[in-house]
């Protein structure tokens, strides 16, 4: 008996060792980020993806405002079992530990652009002399932009734009009764017609010429300096000088000074101007000079219509804008005489534009 009881306890001590254990076991013990869980035996580690805590994703990317530009697209998330990735197929052993680790949002590519801030200007008075009493400096403004959204974000002012201003002021004759008259888009074929008519009234004019058609009439702008005439910088083909960069203009109104000889006043066309056209202008030892009355004879080529014009706008230290160049100006022409003997008259010397400054 004792010999059968002993070789039976035998078996059953060697099939405890021999046989897996784990049928003994009816649980195993894991830890999910430091959380306990009991699963069942055997449990692979694809069985745990119902487990809360393993429900982990990627990142996504993201733009440099936060917003998900691309849902997933960020770094994996991270996986491990004891410090290694975790093998789906492989069984949890009893005591595992688990980390699980959302994978990190990345953030798009971004550059630091600087951009400029323009200036403003500010105009001073309403005379017809216009000079720059402060430059304009736009400032700067840094800011973040993101390379793929292009979105922009935290904008910072490095420098605060300084503001330019223009100064208008009248000539130094307005209390005098003088004026000047001023032709302007010469020479053409009708600026001997004005010199003739001026010649007949013994009056001094001011030409503000073209330097692309004094370049090609250089006889014509002696001929107008011999008759003591004054001729000054109307820019070399007339472009609207506000719509150009700084070389632009200096280079416009340089052309035109090599041409007619030196200049001291530019008079810029359809009177467009602002801090950079003064600024150019100053650089040049130029002023800008606009005009009081506007005889509009560009528009309206009849005497009666030009005579009417002055008679409404002049006053003394006048400025008086007619043109000699850019069409027919016949009525121009025919002004000249009637508008002298009108000022005459009314007790007006005339002089030129250097004259009345
Ligand atoms: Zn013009």
């Amino acid at each position: 008996m004792t010999i059968i009881a002993g070789v039976a306890l035998l078996l059953a001590a060697v099939a405890f060792f021999l046989l897996p254990t784990a049928h003994l076991n009816t649980r195993s013990l894991v830890r999910v980020n430091g959380v306990a869980r009991i699963v069942p035996p055997e449990t692979k580690v694809a069985g745990l993806a119902e487990l809360e805590g393993l429900q982990t994703g990627p990142g996504s990317m993201l733009d440099l405002t936060g917003d998900v530009t691309v849902l997933g697209a960020g770094a994996p998330a991270e996986r491990t079992l004891s410090g290694r990735p975790l093998d789906p197929d492989g069984i949890l052993p009893d005591g595992a530990r688990i980390v699980v680790r959302h994978g990190d949002h990345v953030l798009e590519a971004i550059r630091r652009v600087t951009v400029q801030i323009p200036y403003e200007t500010s105009v001073e008075g309403k005379g017809v002399i216009v000079s720059l009493v402060r430059p304009g400096v736009p400032g700067e403004r840094e800011l973040f932009k993101g390379v793929a959204s292009g979105k922009q974000a935290a904008v910072f002012t490095t420098s605060a734009p300084q503001n330019a201003v223009i100064e208008r002021t009248s000539s130094a004759a307005s209390g005098l009764k003088l004026a000047a008259l001023t032709f302007d888009d010469g020479p053409g074929k009708f600026t001997q017609g004005v010199l003739d008519a001026l010649a007949a009234k013994h009056v001094p004019g001011t030409f503000f010429v073209l330097g692309s058609s004094a370049a090609g009439n250089k006889a014509m702008i002696e001929k107008i300096k011999a008759a003591g005439h004054e001729v000054e910088n109307h820019s070399w083909d007339h472009p609207i000088l506000t719509k150009l960069t700084t070389e632009q203009i200096m280079r416009q109104i340089s052309r035109t000074e090599e041409v007619i000889g030196g200049s001291r006043y530019l008079r810029p066309p359809y009177g467009s101007y602002d801090a950079k056209v003064t600024a150019a202008a100053a650089a040049l030892g130029h002023k800008l000079v606009l005009w009081t009355v506007d005889t509009r004879d560009w528009e309206t080529p009849e005497v009666g219509a030009i005579l009417a014009n002055v008679k409404a706008q002049t006053k003394p230290g006048a400025i008086i804008l007619m043109h000699d160049g850019g069409n027919n100006r016949s009525a121009t022409v025919a002004s000249i005489p009637v508008v002298i003997d009108w000022l005459f008259q009314q007790g007006y010397s005339l002089t030129t534009v250097a004259g009345l400054l």
